[in-house]
């Protein structure tokens, strides 16, 4: 029997576990009670990582088509497949014709994301798509014009917050996303205790909402008149304090004047919400010490994405709540900090996509228009496909037409766990180790994390699969044309210099891999470590709370914090004219006429769940049915609806027949389901996930409604029609 403590790399929280195994054997998993961050906490999906690794359907020998099917191959007859299509690809079409898709599990994996680089650099494409086009891309060009850095986010101070603003998200579920807080519920649990408040708006009475001191049912997508007339409010009411951010803040009286139209009863019927609360809201985030503002995924995944991330930081701002303790706060972390200055200002839209002229930020284009890049001929079209732990088949707005442009595809390659929805479309699927057959360091989610903490966690299993690093570098030199077998340990070595030059320190040589690239990036950060202090650490570093970081963490133009950039403010005018339209039209359904009720769609998350990928295991599916179609008794009622019956919902871009699940936690008018089901599709080898398939919500989410500035896709607010299932 033997203990190994690791982080879960299973989502942002990153908890730290303790595995007990017997052997090779997952015996148990139970929370860290010493780890730094997480102190003892583990929710299901971290409970599970030993039936992840155990599960019969996780891919450990490649695949490559033959004849239309997928059978098992060596790692050589994979690589030598790819070789033997895809540089001659590239060769007739152009370096464009290949895209790749990343999807959101590369975020918790330290070997993937860090060389995901050897291979965006030796494919040289502008095709890059990432699972954060689908859900965050908002925030990341929202921080970027307002601080400078799209990575330069802040996140609430909640150790020592009084007062919590949330808007659309319900971090007692998801465990905190674009804020990593491990332990989350004793977190929000310690500003109650303290006397604080929380407040929560969402279309939905979720967990976070019951536990709260006081929730608001906005109607879905209309955050940003909300924020915009409580930004009114400060300013009518002489309200505005920037305290110690005075002289550093540029654009107050630009953002008075855009707020000027949007007094709070202006804004009423469209938000749902009366006057009087936003004016109290406005009012008390005014008069609290210690406050912040936090808008998750339902902010970012709607029509007005940018306006409303930025809305969030801008009433930190006028507030005086930003960069103070128990306010807004930017983290520091411990390696690869990219939120720390000085760096070039941050710019979006250096290029755009070639059928609908989307804008490219941080390097990656919108997923809402992959379907179109793959089915428009002409020059740049994208023939060949390279997913890394993603599943766009579910996770992907109009789900339904990405699915058959994949099947159209020259070309695809995944790296992957499973056969899954998506990677069923591939010609060379290859395996990835299990998260316990490697190492982790949480790179990417310590950049946002409520303490400065480290945590390196060595491999606990040995694989016969060889590690993700390995397998992209592979990649990246059957694409640089080095044939199928290139010397793997020669381009690390090469990838390792480039960094090490980057970061102005020397890499140690003795290690290789990640260990080498965590270990330069800790001897290159702001603490002082080295990659032998956190061996030393099972249960990790603690490097204090966050401090105030204004000036030396803003990078913009000015060096000052820009309030109200062009790239975002021009997109007022948007939000001014839904605002005119929605008054005009009133409330009312337009579907009544063929039998059934319109309504507005939202997803929601469940602490078993993760996206699409967790559904393969048992301990994480058993018990009711969760994709339903969640319905206030109003709008059943109207449909002569019961619990459990069948409802056929359909958008713009297709239908779905879900059970229904009455409750008053949404509000009337809206209908609430998961996205990431949908498993009941030929070609997958997740016999769990077959067996609970639940249906895919994303063929209802619209790749042509847009938040304009990032073209990042609305998933909530899409108007569908249901009716009884016949
Ligand atoms: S909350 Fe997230 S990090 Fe923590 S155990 Fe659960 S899945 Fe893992």
């Amino acid at each position: 029997m033997t203990t190994a403590y690791v982080t879960c790399p299973l989502c942002e929280a990153t908890c730290g576990l303790e595995v007990t195994l017997d052997g090779a054997t997952v015996t148990g998993v139970r929370g860290d009670r010493d780890d730094v961050l997480s102190q003892g906490y583990i929710c299901p999906k971290g409970a599970s990582l030993g039936a992840l690794h155990h599960d019969p359907d996780r891919l450990r020998t490649p695949l490559i088509r033959r004849g239309g099917e997928l059978v098992e191959a060596s790692w050589d007859e994979a690589f030598a497949e790819i070789d033997a299509r895809l540089p001659g690809l590239i060769d007739a079409h152009g370096r464009d014709a290949v895209a790749v898709y990343v999807g959101n599990p590369v975020s918790h994996n330290v070997s993937a994301s860090v060389y995901l680089r050897a291979l965006v650099k030796a494919l040289r494409t502008t095709n890059v798509y990432t699972a954060g086009t689908v859900d965050q891309i908002p925030k990341h060009f929202s921080s970027g014009y307002l601080f400078g850095g799209a990575m330069t986010i802040p996140v609430p101070d909640l150790d020592r917050t009084e007062y919590l603003l949330v808007l659309g998200a319900n971090p007692l579920v998801s465990n905190g996303s674009l804020m990593t807080a491990g332990d989350v519920r004793s977190r929000l649990r310690g500003i109650r205790k303290r006397g604080g408040r929380i407040v929560v708006v969402d279309p939905r009475r979720t967990r976070t909402a019951e536990f709260a001191d006081e929730h608001h049912a906005i109607r879905p997508g209309a955050d940003a008149l909300l924020l915009l007339a409580m930004v009114h409010t400060l300013f009518a009411e002489n309200l505005v304090r920037l305290g110690t951010l005075s002289s550093h803040v540029a654009g107050v009286d630009d953002v008075r004047e855009l707020a000027a139209d949007f007094a709070p009863e202006t804004v009423t019927e469209a938000t749902g919400l009366p006057a009087a609360d936003i004016r109290r809201l406005a009012r008390e985030l005014a008069a609290a010490d210690r406050a912040a503002v936090y808008g998750r995924i339902g902010t970012t995944t709607q029509e007005f994405g940018t306006l409303t991330s930025w809305l969030v930081d801008v009433l930190n701002v006028l507030t005086g709540h930003l960069d103070r303790e128990g306010c807004a706060m930017f983290p520091l972390a411990a390696a690869g900090q990219a939120n720390t200055a000085p760096g070039k200002p941050f710019r979006a839209g250096r290029r755009h996509t070639r059928v609908r002229g989307l804008p490219e930020v941080i390097g990656e284009v919108p997923v809402a228009t992959l379907a179109d890049e793959i089915e428009t001929p002409g020059d740049g079209q994208v023939r060949a496909l390279i997913t890394l732990a993603g599943n766009p088949c579910l996770s992907a707005p109009n789900a339904a037409r990405l699915d058959a442009a994949l099947a159209g595809l020259d070309f695809m390659v995944a790296v992957d766990i499973y056969r899954n929805e998506t990677t069923r479309h591939a010609d060379v699927v290859l395996p990835a180790p299990s998260a316990l057959e490697r190492p982790h360091y949480d790179v990417t989610l310590y950049q946002l994390a409520v303490r400065s903490v480290a945590n390196w966690t060595p491999a606990t299993l040995t694989s016969d699969v060889p590690q993700e690093w390995r397998t992209l570098l592979r990649l990246s030199g059957v694409i640089a044309g080095q044939g199928p077998n290139p010397d793997v340990d020669a381009l690390d070595d090469l990838f390792a210099a480039d960094l090490a030059g980057r970061y102005g320190v020397a890499a140690d040589d003795t290690r290789r891999g990640p260990e080498r690239i965590v270990d330069l990036m800790l001897r290159a950060g702001p603490f002082d470590l080295t990659l032998a202090d956190l061996e030393a650490a099972p249960h990790g570093v603690d490097l204090g709370p966050m401090r105030p970081r204004i000036p030396d963490v803003l990078s913009t133009e000015s060096g000052k914090v820009e309030l109200a950039p062009e790239a975002i403010v021009s997109d007022v005018p948007r939000l001014a004219a839904a605002l005119t339209r929605s008054s005009a039209q009133g409330p009312g359904p337009v579907g009544e006429a063929s039998g059934g009720r319109d309504l507005i769609l939202i997803g929601r998350r469940h602490l078993s769940s993760n996206n699409s990928w967790m559904h393969n295991l048992e301990p994480l599916v058993r018990g009711s049915n969760r994709c339903t179609a969640q319905l206030h008794p109003d709008d059943a009622g109207g449909l002569g609806l019961a619990d459990g019956d069948s409802v056929t919902v359909t958008a713009r871009t297709g239908s779905i027949a879900v059970p229904v699940e009455i409750t008053d936690t949404v509000r009337p008018g809206v209908v609430s389901i998961p996205h990431g089901w949908g498993h009941d599709v030929t070609g997958v080898r997740t016999t769990v996930a077959t067996r609970h398939s639940g249906a895919n919500a994303n063929v209802l989410t619209d790749d042509f409604a847009l938040d304009v500035p990032t073209g990042t896709a609305a998933l909530g607010g899409i108007p569908v029609t249901l009716t009884p299932t016949p």
